[in-house]
């Protein structure tokens, strides 16, 4: 394993002559982890095409890099059009025979890869942490999270109903078939380096489709990993392709192929509106799961150790970095001043550092683009009159460590309030009454997740059929389960992942009418 930094991955590049102890033991740790995954295999250097493993046809590589320390993990190749032509031809080719396989076999090479991923929960976990700084326990956790969507889609292959409609004319049969759409193209992002592909790549397999993955460039190592298992697993080569590098040429490939009948993404707003627009040449089907803002509504009436519990929760996982993150905490005015100051000191008590250290509950954010838009932010917000009661500014460890932040008098007009700021940071806002509330939480083009605490019942069914949210939380900030549908509504989406939904998206109605059947 190299030992490099990364250039340009962080605005603080410890020299290590001036390292602290405490960051000379947390390289350590990750760097025995990294060993130890690299003499094991489970580091895979390569793209995978046809069942090959692949390099950039030009020899070109980018560097995967550990962002709590800025180590180079590997190098991947930086892959193009040509390579991605190349996939979507094997996937092509591939989809002829998988299609045609019964659902039960398909479904039985997907429980291998099922059990095959559990049996590696802890190496898969670890790589997690090693590319993208998730803390050890909550990367584990994501790839039960991420396995699970393998396990529910091996038993959903099966359910793949058609329909058989009464005729309209007596010597007719009218039928209603299912079919697989074909190769479908899946772009991930970095956040969630297993679950977004699992949750794409398990529903297309189930129902006979083939992919072409494009992980995140800053994250492949977990998609490779997950790939090999699924070739270990038995899904023929051809099946699952990996390519990475050279974003923008890989997506225009994926969009100008006829071939590809899907694009199933995760990731910006602003990316998922060029694949909208780009899939309108060929005519695919698109499911976009794109950016949120979601409010976190704390009502007067809310038990206030749910409140608490909840809203960290959905705030601080994976350090505020998923579209799901409460992004604005709307809090009572009768409740306001106690529960920030619980809140305060829930967020005072989190250890920050790398996902390998003990206690851990905070890794690092990805990159210094990451910490840049944290910093403007709280930064905005300030200087309109908000005020700092805990954090608010970079972490004492460098690199890419921002303090759990909780920060009060925030406005609906703040930037804070607009954007998502994906960083520990959990903005305050005041609201009298209900209908402020939702008028608050609506005020938005997004539409993804929504979370409120209330003991009241009537309460609970009127606000969540008010919230323009494709995903509601009721005293819970956790929701997100493969067996219930998750995805946005306005611009934070189209289409479902996830539960009996999840499926139709990989899936083509075809209307069949037989006549003369007298
Ligand atoms: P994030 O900010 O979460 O990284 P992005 O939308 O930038 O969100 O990235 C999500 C995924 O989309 C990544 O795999 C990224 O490489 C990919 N991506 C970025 N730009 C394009 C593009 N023009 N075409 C196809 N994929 C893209």
């Amino acid at each position: 394993m190299a030992l490099r930094y990364c250039a340009g991955s962080s605005a603080y590049v410890p020299q290590r002559s001036s390292m602290s102890i405490f960051t000379r033991q947390m390289n350590m740790e990750a760097q025995s982890v990294a060993a130890h995954l690299n003499s094991s295999g489970f580091i895979r250097s390569q793209g995978l095409i046809g069942g090959k493993w692949i390099d950039a046809y030009d020899g070109k590589t980018i560097k995967v890099c550990n962002p709590a320390t800025g180590d180079v993990l590997t190098n991947v190749p930086f892959m193009g059009g040509k390579e991605t032509n190349d996939a979507i031809a094997s996937a092509y080719d591939a989809f002829v025979s998988w299609s045609k396989l019964t659902a039960a076999d398909r479904s039985k090479c997907l429980r291998k890869w099922y059990d095959l991923i559990m049996a590696h929960k802890e190496e898969l976990g670890q790589l997690i942490t090693l590319e993208g700084g998730k803390p050890l326990k909550e990367a584990i956790g994501e790839v039960s999270y991420g396995a699970s969507f393998i396990e529910y889609y091996a038993e959903e292959a099966k359910r793949v109903y058609g329909d058989i409609i009464p005729a309209t004319l007596p010597d007719r049969r009218l039928f209603v078939l299912k079919q697989p759409v074909g190769v479908v193209g899946a772009i991930t992002p970095w956040n969630f380096p297993l679950a977004m592909i699992t949750r794409k790549v398990a529903p297309a397999l189930a129902c006979g489709c083939t992919v072409v993955i494009k992980p995140s460039e800053l994250t492949p190592l977990t998609a490779l990993a997950a790939a090999d298992l699924s070739i270990q697993a038995g899904i023929p080569p051809g099946v699952v392709n990996v390519v990475m590098g050279n974003a923008a040429d890989i997506g225009e490939a994926l969009l100008a192929s006829s071939q590809v009948r899907k694009i199933a993404f995760t990731g910006s707003t602003a990316v998922g509106k060029k694949l909208m627009a780009g899939a309108a040449g060929t005519v695919k089907k698109v499911s976009l799961e794109l950016g949120g803002n979601a409010p976190c509504i704390i009502f007067d009436d809310a038990d206030l150790e749910v409140a608490l519990k909840g809203t960290l929760a959905t705030k601080f996982r994976n350090s505020g970095q998923t579209c799901v993150c409460a992004n604005r905490i709307l809090v009572q005015e009768g409740i306001y001043e106690k529960f920030a100051n619980a809140f305060s000191n829930a967020v005072q008590s989190m250890k920050v550092g790398d996902g390998f250290g003990e206690g851990v509950v905070q890794g690092p954010l990805i990159n210094d683009a990451a910490v840049q838009k944290v910093e403007k932010l709280v930064q905005d917000a300030i200087s309109k009159g908000a005020k700092v009661l805990v954090g608010g500014k970079k972490h004492s460890l460098g690199r890419t460590f921002y303090e759990p932040t909780v920060m009060i008098d925030v406005k609906g007009e703040m930037l804070i309030s607009r954007e998502e700021v994906f960083g520990p940071v959990a903005p305050l806002l005041k609201f009298k009454t209900e209908e402020e509330a939702i008028s608050l939480a609506n005020d938005t083009n997004a539409g993804l997740a929504a979370y409120f605490f209330t003991t009241n019942v009537q309460r609970s069914w009127r606000v969540a059929e008010a919230l323009e949210y494709g995903i509601v939380g009721v005293n819970e900030g956790l929701v997100s389960t493969e067996v219930a549908p998750f995805g946005g509504v306005k611009q934070s989406g189209l289409g479902r992942e996830g539960s009996k939904y999840g499926i139709e998206e990989f899936l083509e109605i075809k209307y069949v009418c037989l006549g003369n059947m007298n």
